[in-house]
């Protein structure tokens, strides 16, 4: 009963522990990897885990970028010509 009550206690210290990485993922936040290591690395300093928390919980942007068809590099959702290839998208302009 105690090993059970001691594990118990320890399954939710790591749910604690790790809440601010759960609230990241759970709203998709676009730095949850570093949120996670943060959380992993400095969440044992009240002040780490705070950190975490809060760049957890801070403004999730949408996705602004694309993939141009032709180089492959990151552009901007509403880019009507690549700034890496120069290549024409205004055809390929996303809606
Ligand atoms: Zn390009």
């Amino acid at each position: 009963m105690e090993a059970l009550i001691l594990f118990a206690a320890l399954v939710v210290g790591a749910a604690i522990y790790f809440l601010p990485s759960i609230v990241a993922q759970k709203r998709k936040h676009r730095q949850q990897t570093a949120i996670t290591v943060l959380n992993l690395l400095l969440g044992w300093t009240f002040l780490g885990w705070v950190a975490a928390m809060v760049w957890a919980f801070g403004e999730v942007k949408p996705n602004t970028d694309r993939q141009c068809p032709f180089c492959a590099e990151d552009i901007r959702l509403e880019a009507i010509k690549c700034r890496h290839c120069g290549a024409d998208l205004s055809a390929t302009t996303a809606t």
